[in-house]
């Protein structure tokens, strides 16, 4: 058996395993069983790729989506690994081919659907194959609770009975532990031994602003600090897709929608040319996102508030696979919040779903109000205790706080005058001392709250109400977003309980351009672009996603760590034999050139 390490350096090109990699492929590698739980970007693929390349005989790898399967099988094909897959579309020819190449043992990793799995006639090909392993990715599939269930994936116990001597891997980024305790009971792996990795994305920088025209505000920051990267954009609806997509491409960036309404073709196609293409942005519903693997995306911009933080870490962590730093950038407002509180009331589902689905939107609310490390917020979250971070935006410059008793109990005080059913935007009104048709309707001009709250913006008041929701003393009502007192607001009202409040209009955040971080001189910077260029003409001429050929990281070392010899690329992240022998030389004349 080869070594895993110089499995990883020979046809990978990394120099050394990342967290418990090293374990699990040695468990897998020794014929046991595992059930893997590892955020996404952590590097799940290697775990189940290196023992099948340890092992003798195929390895079959189930996976729900055929764009995943694509585009693991193009990168495998170019480290030089004998990989295919078969879907629904794949040719009789092709399959034909294929399992050529298993019975005289040519081929070392087969993808397939879950569905083609479990036929009869397939699993008889099986039988007669010599398996070094089943993979099971995105196991989390086999499970109601998760929103990716696939019936089809609860078939798959039948591996494990017809196949009692093959190791079985299952993989998954989804943590929680009625999901984990399905995909045990039907993948049949109670006994088999869970590795759980930290949830924590530590290349992943957080930013949290407040709404204030959000279009102006995602320009801003994508000009400012991610100019010509790639990136997500989520939206709530699909209308502010289309609108931010086109929005993008008339200040010259280069963007293209997604979401369900969508033809197919269309969705297709824009998901194709975001793997594909360098520099690109996809604006999106959250339809978009399972199944993207696309190791360099640099950014992930929520231009809305996410329905939940479990919603917020899973989009959030589409950012930066391949471990360079990568930011997480949320624009909120209290209109984001109220709209989604309209569609969980709306939703079809029980009451007590949606209290659930309530409470998990305040958590949301709660991590953009934060005053602490966003970094320890989101990981408690997930039963994770750490420290601050140091690099999210509350920690590089810790928002002050000001003792807002006063207004919180302005606040409180006239929400119950006008009796508690009433919205935000009446409340502030009062406040303010506004004498509209509404105040007049009620006679609230009469209340001894009106117009005690001048000193401060409308738009100043929403804050106050943010964050007084946020810390648990205003709810608002499911039925007409009237705002409502919960028990601790009456600490508040008595004078028992101070309220720290962060600054109503916020301090700029601390930001850097992303590149700033280690592209110094501009001889690297000439260097960077040739090559960037190189690489999409390759991947163009090759139909394959550019970080296919090179990832980001790769191209990083190679401009500052410049090669002169054939043999200085084997020290570079990410090249592998199979890659020096195929671009070295392309490589070596562009470094030569631009050295200059
Ligand atoms: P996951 O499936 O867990 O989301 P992947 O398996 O796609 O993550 O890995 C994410 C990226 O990290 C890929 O580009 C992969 O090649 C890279 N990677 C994985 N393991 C290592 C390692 N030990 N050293 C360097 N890069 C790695
Ligand atoms: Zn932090």
């Amino acid at each position: 058996m080869t070594n895993a390490v110089q499995i990883l350096h020979d046809v990978f090109g990394y120099p050394a395993f990342r967290g418990q990699q090293e374990t699990i492929i040695t468990t897998v590698a020794q014929g046991r069983h595992a059930l893997v739980l590892m955020p996404t970007g952590a590097g799940k693929s290697l775990c189940y790729q290196i023992p099948a390349l340890m092992r003798d005989g195929v390895a079959i790898v189930v996976s729900p989506l055929v764009a995943l399967m694509q585009d693991q099988v193009a990168a495998l094909v170019n480290n030089g690994v004998a990989a295919a897959c078969i879907y629904s579309g794949t040719s009789s020819e092709e399959i034909r081919r294929i399992a050529d190449a298993i019975e005289i043992h040519a081929l070392k990793l087969l993808y397939v659907a879950p569905e083609r799995l479990v036929m009869p006639r397939f699993l008889q090909f099986l039988h007669q194959s010599q398996i070094s392993l089943f993979a099971i990715d995105e196991a989390h599939c086999v499970s109601q609770w998760g929103h990716d269930f696939r019936p089809e994936y609860q078939q798959l116990g039948i591996l494990a009975d017809e196949f009692p001597s093959v190791p079985r891997i299952a993989l998954t980024a989804t943590a929680d532990t009625a999901t984990r305790a399905d995909i045990q009971y039907y993948l049949q792996l109670s006994d088999a031994p869970v590795f759980i990795s930290s949830f924590n994305r530590p290349n992943i920088d957080y930013q949290v602003i407040e709404k204030n025209n959000g279009k102006k505000q995602l320009l801003e920051f994508i000009k400012s600090q991610m100019r010509g990267e790639n990136g997500i954009v989520y939206c709530l609806s699909r209308k502010r897709v289309e609108d931010i997509a086109a929005f993008l491409n008339e200040q010259g960036l280069t963007a293209v929608p997604y979401h369900a309404g969508l033809e197919w073709s269309v969705r297709q196609q824009n998901q194709r040319r975001f793997t594909q293409e360098d520099g690109i942005i996809v604006v999106a519903t959250v339809a978009f996102g399972m199944g993207i693997d696309k190791p360099d995306v640099r950014f992930v911009a929520h231009l809305d508030m996410p329905a939940s933080i479990e919603h917020f870490y899973q989009e959030s962590g589409r950012a930066g696979r391949d471990g360079l730093p990568a930011v997480s950038w949320l624009c909120y407002g209290l209109n984001d919040w109220v709209l989604l509180r309209e569609r969980i009331q709306l939703a079809d589902r029980d009451e007590q779903q949606k209290q659930i689905d309530l409470q998990k939107l305040d958590a949301m609310l709660g991590f953009c109000e934060t005053v602490d490390c966003r970094r320890q917020l989101l990981l408690r979250y997930f039963d994770e205790t750490s420290q601050p971070c140091g690099h999210c935006d509350n920690c590089v410059s810790p928002p002050s706080r000001f003792d807002g008793t006063i207004l919180a109990q302005k606040l409180l005080s006239c929400v119950y005058r006008v009796g508690q059913r009433f919205a935000t935007g009446h409340v502030i009104d009062v406040l303010r001392g506004r004498e509209t048709d509404w105040i007049k309707r009620f006679g609230h001009q009469q209340l001894s709250t009106f117009g005690i709250g001048q000193e401060l913006t409308a738009k100043e008041w929403r804050a106050v109400i943010r964050q007084c929701v946020a810390a648990g003393y205003l709810i608002v009502d499911i039925a007409n977003q009237a705002l409502q007192l919960t028990q601790a607001a009456r600490n508040v009202l008595k004078d028992q309980q101070t309220v720290w409040l962060r600054p109503l209009k916020r301090e700029k955040i601390h930001t850097s351009t992303h590149n700033d971080v280690w592209l110094r001189t501009e001889r690297e910077e000439r260097l960077w672009q040739a090559l960037r260029q190189w690489r999409k003409t390759r991947a163009n001429a090759d139909n394959v996603p550019a970080y296919a050929i090179f990832a980001d990281r790769t191209l990083q070392d190679l401009v500052q760590h410049p090669p002169t010899r054939i043999s200085d690329l084997n020290q570079i992240y990410g090249l592998g034999e199979r890659k020096i022998d195929r671009f070295g030389q392309d490589i070596l004349a562009i470094c030569q050139q631009w050295q200059a």
